[in-house]
């Protein structure tokens, strides 16, 4: 078994040279589902984890735009359509100057599993730009999408691939999107997801995503007795996702000690009340200002330039902001320090080490694809409420969202519980997420 793991990864590292992060996704994938797949001999035909690993179609294109001074700007475009066997191709676009072919791939391959165990008809798909938002003016981003939107147009659609946001991609950006399209293509269909609510867009979706991601550590800390109320929460980030993350635990009765951006963090050990969180949404949406700001307002507070939040002692981590952000040592931190939960907010933000520890230490560790899944979870509602041409309210998708986070919860328990009784959550998630996309593909052959 161990060999028939590292041929297959050695194949993908051959295929795929210099996309460090994309061959680490699947690693991880295939470490957990190689093993399920030699237990079951359904799924040993057809090459299956191959071809979910080679994307079904990858577009990429130039994106020239004029700043405000009339300087020309040429950024590069992305779409990577991952998988289609059960839906048409569902994610994100991401603008940051790291984006790059390896990251969009990595986002892409972790998107078909996420959106097969939301129980949602999503295939898997991501794109962006290696664009950067910060600094830039509104007229300028304007520009910037639609010239994005020029090219991605041709090969979206709301039967065939629908983007959302991601990391420098949230309402205004689709706002500028959705508009563009809509004038070139002459037609008002859902083809984004996460709009605005005058146009189409649902209620709950920013928050879902967070929202989500808390609902699926309450699931985890209740199979231990356990819950929320008076415990201490390690937050790292400050967008939409770190957000909502800290609304949600606020009104669940947890305190939420700290909050980052790319600049460092801040730790507050009064904790961060509603006051205060209204305090960083402003500052992050309205005034685009740093987290560093905090402490000016809320001299309780300290600020740590140029670090992560791991070292201070919690008893819940929700690492929120981005890929390979909490690494081996900083976990070992985090489980000597005594916490006991991790779930993670952001897309694959802990490296192969710090999961092997969290793991072997036997604490609650929930991978993205599984925690995180209630952001894209929300865009399928907003999908299916765009083809009734009807809206549900705040109540009823809130509703939906958690009780597709305890299916979510339930699919990972069922593929992941070891003879102990202890649950894997990466190796549940994964084999959930592989059942159905691979039936799915058996069904529909060899395509
Ligand atoms: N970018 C989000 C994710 O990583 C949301 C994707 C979507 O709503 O389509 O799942």
């Amino acid at each position: 078994m161990e060999k028939n793991i590292q041929d297959f990864i050695d194949l993908i590292k051959k295929k795929n040279p210099n996309e460090p992060e994309f061959i680490q996704a699947v690693e991880e994938v295939a470490e957990a589902v190689i093993p399920f797949i030699e237990e079951n001999k359904q799924y040993q035909s057809d090459k299956l984890l191959e071809r979910m690993a080679e994307p079904e179609r990858v577009t990429m294109f130039r994106v020239p735009w004029t700043d405000d001074s009339g300087e020309v700007h040429v950024n590069r475009g992305y779409r990577i359509q991952m998988n289609s066997a059960i839906g048409p191709y569902k994610g994100g676009l991401r603008f940051h100057p790291s984006v790059n072919l390896s990251i969009l791939k990595f986002l892409a391959f972790e998107q078909v599993f996420k959106n097969s165990l939301t129980t949602l008809p999503m295939g898997g798909g991501k794109g962006g730009a290696d664009f950067n938002p910060k600094g830039k003016t509104d007229r300028e981003v304007m520009r910037f999408c639609q010239s994005f939107m020029v090219e991605l147009q041709r090969i979206i659609g709301s039967d065939t691939d629908i983007p959302a946001g991601d990391i420098g991609v949230g309402g205004r950006e689709i706002g500028y999107l959705f508009g563009y399209y809509k004038k070139l293509r002459n037609e008002f269909t859902g083809i984004l997801t996460g709009k605005g609510r005058s146009y189409g867009g649902s209620l709950i979706r920013p928050e879902a995503t967070g929202y989500g991601n808390v609902y699926f550590a309450q699931n985890m800390l209740k199979t231990r007795g356990q819950d929320i109320k008076g415990k201490k929460v390690v937050i790292s980030g400050s967008g939409n996702v770190a957000q909502f993350s800290a609304e949600k635990i606020l009104q669940v009765g947890g305190i939420v000690i700290t909050m980052s951006d790319s600049g460092g963090y801040i730790h507050d050990e009064q904790g961060i009340d509603e006051a205060k969180l209204a305090f960083i949404m402003d500052l992050k949406n309205n005034r685009r200002g740093r987290i560093s700001e905090y402490v000016d307002t809320y001299s309780s507070a300290t600020y740590h330039e140029g670090e992560r939040p791991w070292s201070v002692k919690c008893d819940i981590a929700l690492p929120c902001a981005t890929q390979n952000e909490l690494d081996g040592d900083e976990a070992k931190a985090l489980v000597s320090n005594g916490c006991i939960c991790i779930s993670e907010g952001a897309n694959m933000p802990c490296t192969p080490e710090a999961v092997e520890h969290f793991i072997h230490s036997k604490i609650l560790f929930a991978p993205g694809k599984a925690s995180n899944a209630g952001g894209v979870a929300t865009s399928g509602l907003e999908m299916s409420q765009n083809s009734m041409r009807y809206s549900w309210t705040a109540e009823e998708v809130d509703s939906k969202l958690y009780s597709i986070m305890n299916d979510i919860h339930e699919a990972c328990v069922t593929y992941g519980k070891d003879s102990d009784g202890f649950v894997d959550y990466v190796k549940g998630a994964n084999i959930a997420g592989f059942v159905k996309v691979a039936d799915a593909m058996l069904a529909q052959g060899i395509v």
